[in-house]
């Protein structure tokens, strides 16, 4: 048997589309074999959804491909141009640690990405090492796995490999390569990119391939480009408002890591709030607090006007009518948004039809968690349950006050107990990805080898709506050490 299709047994079926744009948008570009591949963790479920067979995945020649040393047949690996505004200023970036090797056509039509990050050097890594350590690609496994069973929508991890190298950060830390899954990598930087570097006709190649690729109910539209601008909008809008509902700050929102599908990506000190405060922040290089949680909206705008601006070539001749244009279909994010949240905030509380006063009943609600230090998730999972336990907030007359007012709305509804409480659990995670239990199964995944700790983890965070008994220890709070908890970029 030859190698070729020893290897075509994975089930690879590649398209690559992207390459078929102008040359601007990428370099070719292979990965840098590594020296000793090694799987550290598959996800047999997605490899199955895409055609892959797990098992041939994972044997050497599979895990040859995940490492980047082994280019499976028909790919066409290139690294992506792109620019973007990172914490607001503006610059060319461009994978500078990934490779696309292209797109996979899974067995029920879709086209998914298939990249691998953290797999060398390539023309945009500026002074980087084109390298990723073993903990962050674990740690984008682990918290992209749990928004996807959240709900929300997000890039996968197919794998990670460890590469036998060791890579150089502020300690020495073992190497991987991360395979990620994404509807597409076109992020709002491309189209900055685009619209500095490239000509109007790249500009609109871009945008028709992007209408092509992820928006065809209105590329037939008279006004394409325009109806482009307002479906990312309308997806970004849902999306940060999903994040806000579930406490996910994502900690990095520069433009480059907004993608135009509405998927969440990019995990590098991304974390979830566990005391409710719109001021939350992990990461240790936002300092400003640009990135907090309550700030999520207000810099999902600013991306989109950068957006928007990139578009306006293809809004209208005349400048004028397309910043009109721009504008208009701007000033529908904040309303959307809150559409989806509010939506989202009375289905956490059992909330169907509509009154005036709910918000002012949601309103007081998160000022009481802020005021008495809340558990954002186990406030929303106690009050599900109807159990409140012995928290600060639970034992003030505010609270008793608050709830009387919540249960007489809750009678002012048709629905019974039984629908109320089932729309509740389906709103309220009882797990979401714990900072100490993360730092917790990376520890004895990077230090000790072990991986049954993340195994168990992912298993729980498979299944955040269940409200299993056995879970009940991945809903409890890290003992409190006094040290807020930090993210790092370093990654
Ligand atoms: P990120 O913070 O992951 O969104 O990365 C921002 C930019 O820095 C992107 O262009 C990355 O490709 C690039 N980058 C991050 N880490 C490295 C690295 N180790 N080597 C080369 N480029 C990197
Ligand atoms: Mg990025």
């Amino acid at each position: 048997m030859t190698e070729n299709s020893t290897i075509q047994k994975i089930g690879w079926n590649f398209d690559n589309s992207y390459s078929r744009l102008p040359e601007l948008f990428f370099s070719k570009q292979n990965p840098t074999p590594v020296q000793a591949p090694k799987l550290s963790i598959v996800n047999a479920p997605l490899a199955a959804s895409l055609g892959l067979n797990p098992e041939t995945l994972q044997d050497e020649n599979g895990v040859a491909v995940l490492a980047g040393n082994q280019i499976p047949e028909g790919a066409f690996p290139l690294a992506q141009a792109y620019a973007g505004h990172q914490f607001g200023h503006f610059t060319m970036l461009g994978d500078g640690r990934a490779v696309l090797l292209g797109e996979q056509i899974t067995p029920a039509g879709e086209r998914v990405d298939i990249q691998l990050k953290g797999s060398g050097r390539t023309p945009y890594s500026r002074r980087g090492d084109g390298r990723a350590a073993l903990g962050p690609m674990l740690r984008e496994y682990i918290i992209s796995e749990a928004m996807h069973a959240l709900g929300i929508p997000t890039t996968r991890s197919l794998a990670v490999v460890t590469t036998g190298e060791t890579i150089m950060r502020e300690t020495d830390l073992p190497g991987a390569v991360l395979t990620r899954v994404a509807a597409s990598h076109l992020r709002v930087g491309t189209f900055q990119f685009a619209a500095r570097w490239g000509t109007i006709e790249d500009l609109r190649a871009l945008a028709d391939y992007t209408l092509h690729r992820h928006f065809p109910e209105v590329d037939a539209d008279d006004s394409r480009y325009l109806s482009l601008l307002r479906e990312v909008i309308k997806r970004q809008a849902s999306l940060i408002a999903k994040w806000q509902l579930v406490g996910f700050i994502h900690g990095v929102m520069n433009t480059d890591n907004m993608a135009i599908s509405g998927e969440t990506i990019d995990y590098g000190p991304c974390a979830f709030m566990d005391t409710y405060d719109p001021a939350t922040v992990f990461s240790s290089i936002d300092v400003q607090g640009r990135y907090a949680y309550g700030n999520q909206p207000v810099i999902g705008l600013w991306n989109l006007t950068r957006f928007a601006e990139a578009l306006l070539p293809l809004l209208h001749d005349d400048e004028d009518q397309a910043v009109a244009l721009a504008e208009d279909a701007l000033a529908q994010f904040n309303k959307m948004l809150y559409r989806h949240w509010i939506t989202g905030m009375k289905a956490k509380l059992g909330i169907v039809n509509e009154e005036e006063q709910d918000e002012s009943l949601i309103k007081d609600l998160l000022t009481m968690m802020q005021k008495y230090r809340a558990d954002y998730t186990n406030t929303f999972r106690a009050l599900t349950f109807g159990k409140p336990e012995e928290t600060a907030l639970f034992g003030t007359d505010e609270f008793a006050q608050w709830h009387t007012n919540w249960q007489a709305r809750l009678e002012r509804q048709p629905e019974s107990k039984e629908s109320v409480h089932e729309l509740m659990r389906s709103n309220n995670p009882a797990v979401i990805p714990r900072n100490y239990r993360v730092e917790e199964a990376l520890d004895a995944a990077v230090e000790h080898g072990d991986y049954s700790v993340m195994e168990r983890l992912l298993d729980v965070l498979s299944r955040p709506f269940a409200h299993l008994p056995e879970h009940a220890a991945y809903c409890s709070l890290p003992d409190p050490s006094g040290l807020p908890y930090r993210t790092y970029c370093g990654t």
